[in-house]
């Protein structure tokens, strides 16, 4: 039985997740809480009334109130989101278990909530298998299909929907698959932006684009 998180660190880099178990390094930080929670405060946020320049936001008040604003316009399940029936909810399925931060009930759709920031379309490789393990999981409680899944980027007010597409569902089973297997540490990653950015990169001596470049001046 995997991890959600795990998944998707070793969609990351399985290095990455040999280290995190390693070190048993799980809770998010403390300042991941603040911004999880402007999820739950939708209304709120779109509200004129409310100083959005004392919130943990990463773009302008304008721009947020803008996205914000589009994601209510674009999406036929607003209201679900605004109010989940559920919500932090644990989901343990057939090869994965973890926490869905909000469910949405008919039809069934977990939502996983990012502190982070979204790529320009769609959502990040990581978060894809995070997101299609809870809605696997979810569907093997319900016994149901569950076709899609949400993912929120509630710093940047932007909701992005995940479909289980075959290639999703691969990269999945890829996932699963690498978890499952790691017994060592696997190899690094070679020139490779993600490693700019990983917390474990001085442990693991991969040299990131920036030391190199000082160490050629
Ligand atoms: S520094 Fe790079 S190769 Fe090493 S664990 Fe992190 S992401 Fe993987």
């Amino acid at each position: 039985m995997q991890a959600f998180t795990d998944l998707a660190t070793a969609t990351y880099c399985p290095r990455k997740l040999y280290y995190r178990r390693t070190h048993d390094d799980r809770g998010p930080p403390e300042s991941v809480a603040a911004i999880r929670n402007l999820a739950f405060r939708y209304g709120e946020l779109l509200d004129a009334d409310t100083d959005l320049r004392a919130e943990p936001i990463a773009t302008t008040p304008t721009a947020y109130r803008s996205a914000l604003g589009s994601a209510k316009a674009r999406l036929d399940r607003w209201a679900e989101l605004v109010d989940p029936p559920e919500t932090r909810v644990f989901l343990r399925g057939k090869d994965a278990h973890g926490i869905a931060h909000k469910c949405l009930s008919d039809p069934p759709a977990p939502v996983i909530v990012s502190p982070g920031e979204p790529p320009e379309r769609g959502v990040w490789e990581p978060q894809g298998v995070r997101a299609t393990a809870a809605a696997k999981a979810l569907a093997w409680e319900l016994e149901t299909p569950v076709e899609r899944a949400y993912l929120e980027y509630p710093a940047h007010g932007v909701v992005r929907v995940v479909r289980m597409t075959t290639r999703r569902k691969a990269t999945y089973r890829k996932a699963l698959r690498t978890a499952e297997a790691i017994d060592g540490p696997p190899p690094r990653l070679r020139n490779d932006a993600r490693c700019e950015s990983c917390e474990y990169r001085e442990e693991c001596g991969t040299r990131t684009r920036s030391l190199r470049s000082l160490l050629s001046r």
